[in-house]
């Protein structure tokens, strides 16, 4: 196993990672901004390293910072959480050049899966269904790209190889505007990511969005543990998450699945890592492939039982996967519910003291979060103040779990977002099940 293990990020997924690491014994650094001395992960951690002011380009994005903290601590491994430069190829090849084992993928995939041009040609040759389109970048040839839309059929979207974040896409809905969306496009993603090559899909009018989580060692082994709809999202911001995806049937789950497994052979994929499908019509389309652990994870643990950090931590210290796909046990529903310091209705971020705190509790209720009372919430990073997630027999019983849970949850001082939630409980369509990817947009009026 790990000797000791440098946190490289804050909130509740650095505490997340922290509890995980103890339960192997392994010892923990907590490496940190002059913003979160507070933290929770930074009082339970065995040492912490300051590694600069509040702004993440000085600290959390500091790579020579993390490195000497790593480098003082006499830490054996680094662990990058997710946002910051856990999707970072560079960084993950310095962690390795440095003499420390990174907590993720080999550097080389993280890089073929930042390039969309790459991961989907590389997902098309290990018989990942993709939504069709170009075959690679498009190119300069009007005629030929003017022959190309009309063979995918309108609408479709330009997107840029090097995007991110839901930045780089463009829809097109008829011909006469191809041409001058893609030279767009391109210009834009030129500017903005340094790599100017776009592609085109079809696009989607009414999908919903599902992943399937994998774990993968260094022993030939790749397992997928079922798969989660997050199609209730905000500005392709996930709000909340869910796991079966509602309607999903055993058979469309195993054989998706078996594919994402097999593709992480083919690549040589190590660690955890998501594959992320836009699904219509009962067919799965491959969008991108999240190479770290993910915000959503733990709606996969609750109906699983498989602790996916300490997987992380084991696959990091050369140990072959504790589980085989013949293991691999769904019971029941979960869901998870983001709680942002953030008002509900206008979803401007709330920052500041939180003066009285009280967690929600009970049979399958699990809180994930580094706020207590007395905390303040800096302005500088991602609102998102924790997770609350509710696993149940039933999907309905889950519901009726969160709703109680969000009841009981107290957070004053600051706004959040809980009646969001509360609303998205109590919603018809939600309750339902199976929503598309604009649905809540069109239900907050948007
Ligand atoms: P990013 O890396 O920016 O998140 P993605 O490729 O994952 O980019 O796409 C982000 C979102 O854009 C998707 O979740 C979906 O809402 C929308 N999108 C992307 N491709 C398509 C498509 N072919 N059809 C419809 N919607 C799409």
């Amino acid at each position: 196993m790990l000797n000791k293990v440098l946190i490289a990020n804050r909130g509740e997924i650095a505490l997340r990672i922290l509890r995980a690491c103890r339960e192997l014994g392994i010892k923990t650094v907590a490496a940190h901004s002059t913003a979160d001395r507070d933290l929770k992960h930074v009082r339970l951690a065995d040492e912490s390293v300051c590694i600069g002011p509040p702004r993440s380009a000085d600290s959390y994005l500091n790579v020579p910072a993390l490195i000497a903290a790593a480098e003082v601590t006499d830490a054996d491994a680094i662990h990058p959480g997710y946002g910051f430069l856990s999707e970072n190829a560079d960084f993950a090849e310095r962690v390795e050049q440095s003499g420390f084992i990174f907590i993720g993928p080999h550097p080389a995939n993280i890089r073929m899966m930042g390039d969309k041009v790459a991961a989907k040609d590389a997902m098309k040759a290990a018989g990942v269904p993709c939504v069709p389109g170009s075959a690679g970048a498009l190119g300069d040839n009007a005629e030929e790209n003017l022959a190309l839309g009309r063979e995918v059929g309108y609408p479709v979207i330009i997107k840029a190889a090097g995007g991110g974040g839901g930045r780089g896409m463009r829809v097109v809905h008829t011909e006469s505007n191809l041409l001058s969306a893609i030279d767009m496009t391109k210009a834009e993603a030129s500017a903005a990511f340094g790599n100017p090559q776009v592609y085109m899909e079809k696009f989607l009018e009414h999908p919903r969005h599902i992943e399937i989580q994998v774990l993968a060692d260094e022993h030939g082994n790749a397992i997928h543990l079922g798969e989660r709809d997050c199609s209730m999202q905000r500005r392709h911001q996930k709000v909340l998450e869910e796991a079966p995806a509602p309607g999903l049937t055993d058979e469309e789950r195993n054989r998706i699945g078996a594919r994402c497994a097999k593709a992480c052979i083919d690549i040589g994929y190590r660690g955890a890592g998501t594959f992320e499908f836009l699904y219509e019509n009962g067919n799965f389309y491959f969008i991108e492939m999240n190479t770290r652990v993910q915000v959503e994870h733990p709606v996969t643990e609750m109906i699983t039982g498989v602790d996916i950090v300490k997987e992380q931590l084991r696959i990091a210290a050369g140990l072959p996967l504790s589980l085989t796909q013949d293991q691999v046990q769904i019971r029941g529903h979960a869901i998870e519910c983001r709680i942002n310091a953030e008002d509900a209705a206008t979803f401007v971020p709330s920052p500041g003291k939180i003066t009285a705190f009280h967690a929600p509790g009970g049979l399958g209720v699990r809180w994930d979060s580094h706020i207590y009372a007395g905390y303040s919430v800096p302005p500088y990073y991602d609102s998102m103040i924790g997770k609350l997630i509710c696993h149940a027999d039933t999907r309905e019983t889950a519901i009726a779990r969160m709703n109680g849970a969000l009841s009981e949850l107290v957070v004053e001082g600051i706004k959040t977002n809980t009646d969001l939630h509360r609303a998205l409980m109590n919603d018809a369509a939600f309750q339902m099940g199976g929503t598309d990817i604009h649905y809540l947009h069109k239900k907050l009026g948007l």
